[in-house]
């Protein structure tokens, strides 16, 4: 068995150095691995048959390559587990289980599944699965899923289902499809089929014709079956030598109430060695003993209005249902259940922000503020007006503000957080502004510097822009505030001595704005009167941060920036508790970027093109493909395609390195060199700061981009678009799958971050868009992030709850209540 494995290993390894392309074998891997399991005679209850039996019906091919990732991998243990199985057991294929056939003497026997014994199931859904009379290996299989009572059991809901409704003569049998018939048995024999493996062959007859059916393996069957009995078979049907046949179909006994033939038949998630069939029946039990117990936690009232499926109901036809249709349904009941408690979390925690009062009130008078924009030396855009006065509108009253400033990278976000920040300094509070690394840091001080004093920070013998003066801050005089503003920097990169004396200045109120890090948010750090914090590049920092930061004094108001586009859905959820701002506008006088794809055989002249602008005095971001098995793995790759690119590409450029790996004060220096332009080419991973602004670097050249999701693609594709210059960017794919240049050629054509950003959303799942865990979100288990009708509709409910009872103290919202503080202390505890 090694022999053929260690095959298949081969050609999933090459499948991978080939980007998951569907590239390795001619025909593709679903008809390869279909060809591979026929040949060497791999019954289904085999590791690689199970990964196969998961793919859905498009098969390999119509996942997305990072999906495809997820199934090559399944696949390769899969195939180590299986040769390892074999070795150990030659006879793995017992645990099937079969229902034994029926002594003719008793009629009414008792059905394992059947509702009319439930006596003999003691317990309540609470008590362990074992009272499901599962076999001893299967209760721990059971526990390894994660299903440790009976509750578990009822909503292990299943991935899909086989089509097995359609039971036809043998004669209408169709070639492919899933279908079933009943037969009665007119031969059956255990002998060597095909090349050198025993199984059980059968005929089956009926009024229409007969059909060969083989179970691959398994000789055991044939002990059960009898000649002239009738049974029913559900399976795919095959065919061998011109006629139609079946392999390892499903098969019950008549009398055996239909859970794996004849209907829609559920296919759970599962683990090494427990089958279908045990997982059918004891979710059959479970239903048929429990379901009717269980209290619907929706109130009827709400069920009615909301046409939604009462709980048991949508249980038997999420498991067992009747049509697809029900199974739909009763899975839609579920999904909104779930989304309904993450809503009311959403709601009252944005209630709790609203109702918390008690904010400082920051206004700039009008004057003021109309100076100020006249200082800039660019009109503003009119998002930017827009967005000033929707933030002003907001610190301008005593209810905290919580609004999230979302605009692509150089719309301009930073002149509205200035314009709230000198909101809190005219009136006499102090603000803060973060940013996740040091080196964004530096840049909002510099901004600030020359926004707020333009001479100033320009004037020889100001020094470095980023060097705090003495006291540990600047003193800027913008005129038109008609007093001094100090800022002071804040990083980790500051000796002992300078962060203390700049932690003592904020602390006794001597600094006005506070620019920084993290460093900011933590304990040592006490603000005199802090009136707003500003948060830039949200997405790194979650829920808890900003609480943490709200800890900082008083209520202050918060406003939280990102580049990174956010799809509604996500909105209505994981940003649920904000107020939204977008500035839709980019400055005049930015030309998109011109981005092109560039096949393997055209690099050279991406190269080229590379060069001649870097000739022309400009600067060049290269970012290497994604390597997604770990940071040190792709660091190292990084490290040797910088070594390349420096000896053979470009030996007379300068070049810099940029990766993971690194330390921060070295990430820090390397951007700073590229950022002085004391470097020509930067080579980076991903890492490569979100924001910083190199408006000289106008060419991005990425590797492996098929690799990359959309929106991170138009995250790098920002940052050759900081100035009139235009920008280029270039999309090299080593070998392009058919849907990998769709999806880079949406990146030639579609320059919309948000309609990217829905798309990516949509193509790669919020997983992978958002790791959901760190925004403050929890998992969701049936509803789908996607699902913007389904997501409204439980807002709205959410909020037509708590209007009507805030504390969810009515009976009928007892077990609402009691859902959503599970589900969100569950999510408190695993953040803290
Ligand atoms: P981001 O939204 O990515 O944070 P920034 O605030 O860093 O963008 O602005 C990007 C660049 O655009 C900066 O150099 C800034 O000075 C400039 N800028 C901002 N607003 C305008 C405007 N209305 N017109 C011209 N340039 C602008
Ligand atoms: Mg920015």
């Amino acid at each position: 068995m090694a022999g053929p494995l260690e095959g298949l290993q081969k050609i999933l390894a090459l499948e991978r150095t080939k980007k998951f392309a569907d590239a390795a074998v001619v025909g593709g891997l679903d008809a390869f691995l279909l060809r591979f399991v026929r040949e060497h005679e791999i019954d289904t209850a085999h590791p690689v048959s199970r990964v196969m039996q998961s793919l859905p019906p498009g098969g390999y091919r119509s996942l997305h390559p990072i999906q495809r990732q997820r199934v090559v991998e399944e696949l390769l243990r899969a195939a180590e587990n299986g040769a390892a199985v074999k070795k150990k057991t030659p006879a793995p294929a017992k645990v099937v289980q079969f229902p034994a056939p029926k002594p003719t003497a008793t009629k009414a026997r008792p059905r394992a599944s059947e509702p009319a014994e439930p006596g003999r199931i003691l317990g309540t859904v609470d008590s362990p699965v074992g009272v499901l009379r599962l076999k001893r290996p299967d209760e721990e299989r059971f526990r390894r899923l994660g299903l440790n009572t009976v509750r578990d059991v009822l909503f292990h809901f299943p991935s899909r289902y086989h089509d097995y409704s359609a039971v036809r003569p043998i004669a209408h049998l169709q070639f492919g499809e899933e279908q079933s018939l009943i037969g009665t048995i007119s031969a059956v024999s255990t002998r060597m089929i095909g090349r050198s493996r025993k199984g059980t062959e059968a005929v089956l007859s009926d009024e229409s014709g007969q059909l060969r059916v083989i179970w691959w393996g398994q000789t055991y069957i044939a002990r059960r079956l009898k000649q002239g009995q009738k049974v029913a078979l559900s399976g795919k049907v095959t065919e061998f030598r011109g006629r139609l046949q079946m392999e390892n179909p499903e098969i019950e006994t008549l009398e055996d109430e239909a859970l794996n033939t004849r209907r829609l038949v559920p296919v759970y998630p599962s683990t090494e060695g427990l089958f279908q069939k045990a997982i059918r029946t004891a979710v059959r039990q479970a239903i048929d003993t429990f379901a009717d117990r269980l209290e619907d936690p929706l109130p009827e009232e709400m069920r009615k209005r909301l046409k939604l499926m009462p709980m048991a109901q949508a249980l038997r036809q999420v498991h067992f249902p009747d049509e697809p249709e029900k199974a739909e349904a009763a899975r839609n009941r579920f999904a909104f259940e779930e989304l309904l408690y993450v809503e009311i979390g959403v709601v009252r925690r944005r209630n709790e922000s609203k109702d918390a009062g008690g904010a400082p009130v920051l206004a700039l008078p009008k004057d003021t503020l109309d100076a100020f924009v006249a200082s800039l030396p660019y009109e503003l855009t009119q998002a930017q007006r827009q967005a000033i006065g929707e933030v002003l509108e907001d610190t301008g009253d005593q209810t905290p503000m919580t609004r999230l400033l979302e605009g692509d990278v150089g719309s301009g976000k930073t002149v509205v957080a200035a314009a709230a920040l000198l909101a809190a300094v005219a009136s006499g509070y102090q603000g803060a502004i973060m940013a996740p690394t040091e080196i964004l840091a530096e840049q909002h001080f510099r901004t600030f510097t020359r926004v707020l004093a333009p001479g100033q920070a320009e004037a020889p013998g100001a020094g470095p822009w980023f060097q705090a003066s003495a006291p540990g801050y600047l003193v800027l005089e913008p005129p038109y505030m008609g007093r001094p503003v100090r800022v002071a920097l804040l990083t980790g990169s500051l000796r002992a001595s300078e962060k203390l004396a700049v932690q003592e200045a904020i602390a006794a109120g001597e600094v006005d704005i506070a620019v920084g890090t993290h460093a900011l948010l933590q304990e040592s750090v006490a603000f005199h009167r802090l009136g707003l914090a500003v948060i830039d590049e949200q997405h790194r920092f979650g829920v808890e941060q900003r609480s943490a930061l709200r800890e900082k004094g008083g209520s202050p108001h918060v406003l939280v920036m990102t580049a990174t586009p956010i799809p509604r859905t996500l909105k209505l959820t994981v940003f649920g508790d904000l107020d939204i701002t977008v500035l839709a506008e980019m400055p005049p006088g930015r030309p998109k970027v011109k981005t092109y794809r560039v096949l393997p055989y055209r690099r050279d002249e991406a190269i080229d093109f590379v060069r001649r602008k870097i000739g022309e005095g400009r600067q060049a971001f290269i970012i290497c493909p994604l390597v997604e098995e770990s940071e040190s793995i792709e660091a190292k790759a990084a490290v040797q395609e910088y070594e390349r690119l420096s000896r053979n590409v470009f030996p007379d450029l300068r070049l810099g390195l940029l990766h993971g790996r690194m330390a921060s004060p070295e990430k820090d220096a390397v951007m700073r060199a590229f950022r002085d332009h004391e470097s020509d080419i930067l080579v980076s991973t991903a890492v490569v700061e979100v924001g910083v602004d190199v408006p000289n670097a106008t060419v991005i050249l990425i590797e492996g981009a098929e690799r990359f999701g959309l929106s991170q693609l138009h995250q790098f594709r920002g940052r050759v678009r900081r100035s009139a210059e235009q920008g280029y960017c270039f999309l090299l794919s080593d070998s392009p799958s058919p849907e990998s240049e769709e999806r880079l050629a949406i990146m030639e054509t579609m320059d919309d971050g948000f309609r990217l950003a829905e798309e990516d959303l949509r193509l790669r799942g919020p997983g992978e868009y958002f790791g959901t865990r760190q925004s403050g979100m929890p998992d969701l288990r049936v509803a789908k992030l996607t699902d913007v009708e389904m997501i409204t509709r439980a807002r709205q409910e959410a909020t037509r709850i708590l209007e009507d009872d805030g504390e969810l103290s009515r009976p009928e919202h007892r077990m609402i209540r009691d859902r959503v503080s599970r589900l969100w202390d569950r999510l408190n505890a695993d953040v803290s």
